[in-house]
C-alpha cells in the first residue's frame, strides 16, 4: 500500500512506532533551524529581507502570467525549447515523448519536488526507463522504495546504518556504515549513470524571466552533471518559480539558502540559458522546459494565493512541533510539514486530504519564519473553515461542535452544562482524570488523560467569593 492511500490515522501511527524516525527527525531538525537562525542573524536586518522578498512574490504573482511569456520568449531565444502542461499528466507526456523521441533508455535526475508531485520516475520506469536519482538522499529512498519525508532532506528518516545496507545490498558487497565509504560508494556508482544516460531531468529552483535562464541550486553538484552530461536536458518547473530580474534572484537566492540550511549560498549554483553553442567545452544538444500548472492557476485565483510565493526553502518544516513527532511519510503527500498541510489539499483535492489541516498545533512557528511571509498558520485555519462549509469532516464531529457553538453563546445554557457536566464527572472517571473516553474523546484518551470537569465552575465559583447568588 503507498503512503497515498493509508488512512491518515494509520499513517501517523506507523510513525510513532518507527523509533528511528522518531530519533532522526529531530536531530536534523535542530541542526537545520539553528543554522537558519545563524546565518538570518548574520543578516542583521533578516526582518526587512523577509519583508523585500514576500514584496518580490507577490509582485511575480500579481504578474504572473507576463513574467512566464517573458521567460518562454527569451528561454527559446536561447535556443531552448518551452513547453506548458495544463496538468501533471500533460508534463509526463511531454518528457515521454521526448524521451521515445531520442530513444532514450537510462535516465538520470536531480532532486526535484515537482516531478514527484506528477510522479514522474513511476511514469518513465512504465515506459521501460531506467530512471537514477543522483541527490544522495533520493538515491538512499530510492534504493529502499520509499518516497521523500522531507523537502530538503529526503532520508531524513534513516540512520547511517540502514544507508550501508541499502547500499550493501546494492554493491553485492558488505560496505561499512561510515560516511566517508557511504559516498564513495554513491559517488562512483553514481558517476557512471551520470556517462551513460541519455537524458538528464531536473527542477528548477527558479526561472530568470528577462534572461530566459534556469537557476540550479545545489551542495552536491549533481545538479550540474545531471544537465550538463547527457544530450538532452529536461526542466520540469512549477509555473511560480519564475522571477523577473537576476536583481531580484539575488534576493531570494540569499533568502534561500540562509533559511533552508543556514549557509550564505550553497556549493553550486547553476544558471542554464539554452544548449550547448559552438566553442562550448560541455552542455546538452537540447535544453526542454516544462511549465507546470497542475492547478496553480486557480490557487492564484483563490484566496490561498500566497502560497504560491514558497520558495521551498523548509524552514516552516523545521520548525514545526507536529512534524517533528510525525514525520514526513505521515501527511501522505509529496510536501511534508506545514507547507504540505496548506499545499496537499489546494493541488490534490480538499476532500481527501482533509485531515491535514488539522495536523497542526496552530503555533505558528511556520509563519514566523517564512521568508516570504506566507500566512501558514491562518490559510490553516481557512481551511477547516472550508472542509467544514463544505461538509467533509464526519457527521459526529459537526454535531459535536454545532452542539459547543450553541452552548457558547447561550450563557444560561452554557452555565447549566458545566454545572451538570460538573455533578456528573466522578461516575466517569477517577482522580479527576478520564482514561478511556466515549466516541470523539477516545482518540483524546488514547494518548494522554482528559482532566475531568470541576466539580464547581470558575464562573460559580466567583461568584460565591463575591456573596453572589447563582
Ligand atoms: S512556506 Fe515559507 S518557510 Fe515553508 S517552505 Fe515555503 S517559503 Fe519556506
Amino acid at each position: 500500500m503507498t503512503a497515498r492511500r493509508k488512512e491518515f490515522h494509520q499513517r501517523v501511527e506507523e510513525a510513532f512506532a518507527n523509533p528511528q524516525m522518531r530519533k532522526s527527525v529531530p536531530i536534523t531538525q535542530d541542526n537545520l533551524r539553528f543554522g537558519r537562525i545563524r546565518a538570518m542573524e548574520e543578516l542583521k536586518n533578516g526582518e526587512a529581507w523577509r519583508e523585500i522578498a514576500s514584496q518580490i512574490r507577490n509582485h511575480t504573482l500579481d504578474h504572473l502570467q507576463e513574467y512566464v511569456n517573458e521567460l518562454i520568449t527569451n528561454f527559446e531565444k536561447n535556443g531552448g525549447k518551452a513547453h506548458f502542461a495544463k496538468n501533471g499528466e500533460e508534463a509526463v507526456q511531454t518528457v515521454l515523448s521526448i524521451a521515445r523521441k531520442h530513444q532514450a533508455k537510462r535516465v538520470v535526475k536531480s532532486k526535484s519536488m515537482v516531478t514527484e508531485e506528477i510522479h514522474l520516475n513511476h511514469a518513465l520506469e512504465e515506459d521501460g526507463i531506467n530512471v537514477v536519482e543522483t541527490d544522495l538522499g533520493e538515491f538512499i529512498i530510492q534504493l529502499a522504495g520509499e518516497t521523500p519525508s522531507h523537502i530538503l532532506a529526503p532520508a531524513i528518516h534513516k540512520s547511517r546504518q540502514e544507508v550501508a545496507e541499502l547500499f550493501s545490498k546494492e554493491a553485492g558487497r558488505p560496505l561499512t556504515d561510515r560516511t566517508e565509504d557511504l559516498t564513495r560508494y554513491a559517488r562512483e556508482r553514481l558517476r557512471q549513470e551520470f556517462l551513460d544516460a541519455d537524458l538528464g531531468i531536473t527542477g528548477c529552483n527558479f526561472a530568470v524571466a528577462e534572461s530566459g535562464s534556469i537557476i540550479l541550486i545545489s551542495n552536491e553538484g549533481n545538479a550540474r552533471m545531471t544537465s550538463s552530461l547527457p544530450k538532452v536536458h529536461i526542466v520540469v518547473m512549477g509555473m511560480e518559480r519564475v522571477v523577473p530580474t537576476w536583481a531580484e534572484l539575488d534576493v531570494l537566492v540569499t533568502m534561500l539558502t540562509r533559511n533552508a540550511t543556514g549557509q550564505k549560498l550553497s556549493v553550486y549554483m547553476t544558471a542554464i540559458s539554452g544548449p550547448r553553442r559552438a566553442g562550448d567545452l560541455d552542455g546538452p544538444e537540447e535544453v526542454h522546459l516544462i511549465i507546470l500548472d497542475n492547478g496553480r492557476s486557480d490557487i492564484l485565483e483563490s484566496k490561498y494565493r500566497e502560497v504560491l510565493k514558497c520558495i521551498r526553502c523548509s524552514a516552516c518544516v523545521n520548525v514545526c512541533p507536529v512534524y517533528r513527532e510525525i514525520g514526513g511519510h505521515a501527511y501522505g503527500g509529496v510536501y511534508s510539514g506545514p507547507i504540505g498541510a496548506v499545499l496537499t489539499p489546494l493541488l490534490d483535492g480538499m476532500e481527501k486530504n482533509k485531515e491535514l489541516p488539522f495536523a497542526s498545533s496552530l503555533c505558528g512557528a511556520c509563519t514566523e519564519v517564512c521568508p516570504v511571509k506566507i500566512p501558514l498558520h491562518h490559510y490553516l485555519i481557512e481551511e477547516r473553515k472550508d472542509l467544514v462549509e463544505k461538509g467533509f469532516l464526519p457527521k459526529q464531529e459537526r454535531v459535536t461542535f454545532q452542539a459547543f457553538a450553541f452552548l457558547t453563546s447561550h450563557p444560561l445554557f452554557y452555565r447549566s452544562a458545566v454545572r451538570g457536566a460538573g455533578r456528573l464527572s466522578p461516575m466517569f472517571g477517577r482522580d479527576g482524570v478520564l482514561k478511556k473516553g466515549p466516541g470523539m474523546l477516545a482518540g483524546w484518551t488514547d494518548g494522554r488523560d482528559l482532566p475531568l470537569p470541576a466539580k464547581e465552575s470558575f464562573h460559580d465559583w466567583w461568584r460565591r467569593q463575591r456573596g453572589e447568588k447563582r
